[in-house]
């Protein structure tokens, strides 16, 4: 039986840029997609003849990963800028709900500056005051890393948490501050802090200048893009992708990997789990996965509204909101105030937001009432179920990203010849899943070099 240079299981962007990059190198690449269309998170949706992200519609520009894809792969795309108007947060303060811009300078909602005028608005004085105290505490040391939530409770007060850093853990990564450490959701900011002792310190080290929100970029036409032209560019390097394939357990066997799908068992040198962290579970333990997992799915529902009350763009690219705000979204945004090529596409007085559900199996978010009430209490301008005009959703079961192995376990399987990529080893977000698939790939490419040489 013949065997594969590379298999990869999973299409999403990892999968696909791996896929790229090996066959470009010269190596035999097949690519397993369950779903029958690649892509993966990053999703085409369509209302009224209008064509938009649904699933991730933008990209961290801390790293050059989709910058130098693009350049790398030769891809016909155009990397564009968000319209600078920001993000907003909605919030519980003392007099009942506090609408405000998001603080310039924050990272992970963590103020570099206690007293700027954009955080005393938020904090109030006492909670600036509070925070300022966090550069006198004993140095952060990089030891037995709490999580998120004591961290930051701890160092810089709990009106930190409540009000910037779990409504942005909540709504960016999709899980709560208690259940993630800040080493793993944000490295950069985890070692300046703890080489600074300070997350004060850390976060001044790592913030821009800009707006917040704005340290991101996007594709012309949407995100969906870039999956669609970089499965053609893979395609071209001579890669196999086969869509509605799904695979049920990944071996090792007799110096190979054996790869068991519903109709075949195939073999191959080398091995690329780029599932979600709940599929990888389950690919390497069917047994403890199925009854272990417990991901919560994600739900992204996006409307259609007529109402120029929106034309002047009140609350900027979007609004995100506190845990303590009686609200069915995490997050919303307004998509063509963020996105001028969007905005294009649109007539003068009808706009498109998304609204990120809290919790994809509460009710809420259903009707154009439900939406119209929503938008509503997290925009602060008024709308009616009939200014909602088309409706639809996206519900993700695996986006959660929780590392599905530890790190002994993923060099033993490494050994093997069993490797993992995607945002469930590299970390949620196209900054960080690009750049780790494309090392991966590289390293593929410079052993099979070696070996024939
Ligand atoms: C609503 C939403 C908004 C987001 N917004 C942003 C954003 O704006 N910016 C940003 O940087 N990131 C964003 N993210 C995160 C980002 O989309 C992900 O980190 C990234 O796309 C993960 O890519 P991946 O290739 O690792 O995994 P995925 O995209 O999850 O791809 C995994 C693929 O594996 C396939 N698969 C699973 N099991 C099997 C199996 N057994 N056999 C074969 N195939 C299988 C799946 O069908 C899927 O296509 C967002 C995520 C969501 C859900």
């Amino acid at each position: 039986m013949s065997v594969a240079d590379l298999l990869v299981i999973g299409g999403g962007i990892a999968g696909l840029a791996i896929a790229h990059d090996a066959a470009k190198a010269g190596l035999q690449v097949t690519v397993l997609e369950a779903a029958d269309r690649v892509g993966g998170l990053l999703q085409r949706a369509e209302l009224d003849g209008v064509a938009f992200d649904i699933g991730a519609e933008s990209f961290a520009t801390r790293t050059s990963g989709v910058a130098g894809l693009i350049a790398d792969a030769g891809l016909p795309l155009a990397v564009v800028t968000p319209a600078p108007g920001g993000a907003h947060l909605l919030t519980t303060g003392p007099g009942g709900l506090l609408r405000a811009a998001l603080p310039r300078r924050t990272v992970l909602g963590i103020p570099a500056d206690p007293f700027a005028a954009d955080v005393v608005r938020i904090l109030g004085a006492d909670g600036s005051a509070r925070l300022a105290a966090e550069r006198d505490l004993p140095p952060l040391s990089g030891a037995d890393e709490p999580s998120l939530a004591e961290l930051v409770t701890e160092r810089c007060g709990p009106l930190v948490l409540e009000r910037l850093v779990e409504p942005l853990c909540r709504s960016v990564y999709s899980q709560p501050a208690q259940a993630v450490r800040l080493s793993r959701l944000h490295p950069a900011l985890w070692r300046a802090a703890v080489s600074y002792g300070s997350l004060l310190a850390g976060a001044d080290a790592c913030a821009t200048d800009d707006r917040a929100g704005a340290a991101v970029g996007g594709i012309n036409g949407g995100m969906w893009r870039l999956a669609a032209e970089l499965d053609r560019a893979a395609q071209d390097q001579g890669a196999r992708i086969r869509t509605g394939v799904s695979v049920l357990a990944v071996a090792a066997d007799d110096g190979h990997v054996a790869v068991t799908t519903a109709g075949a068992v195939v073999r191959a040198r080398h091995v690329v789990i780029a599932t979600g962290a709940a599929a990888a579970r389950a690919l390497l333990d069917p047994a403890g996965a199925q009854t272990a997992d417990t991901t919560p799915r994600v739900r992204v529902v996006a409307a259609l509204v007529d109402n120029p009350a929106f034309d002047p763009r009140p609350v900027g690219s979007g609004v995100i909101v506190a845990p303590g705000v009686p609200s069915a979204a995490k997050a919303l945004t307004h998509a063509n105030a963020k996105w001028p090529w969007l905005a294009e596409t649109l007539p003068v007085g009808r706009h498109l937001f998304r609204l990120s559900a809290r919790d994809a199996d509460a009710p809420g978010l259903e009707t154009p009432a439900d939406v119209a009430r929503e938008i509503a209490l997290l925009t602060g301008t008024p709308v009616d179920a009939a200014d909602v005009i088309a409706l639809t959703s996206a519900e993700y079961a695996d986006a959660v990203s929780r590392a599905p192995v530890d790190e002994r376990r993923l060099t033993e399987l490494s050994d093997a010849g069993i490797h993992l990529a995607g945002a469930a080893v590299a970390g949620t977000g196209l900054a960080s899943v690009l750049p780790h698939a494309r090392d991966l790939a590289a390293s593929f490419s410079s052993t099979s070099s070696r070996s024939t040489a």
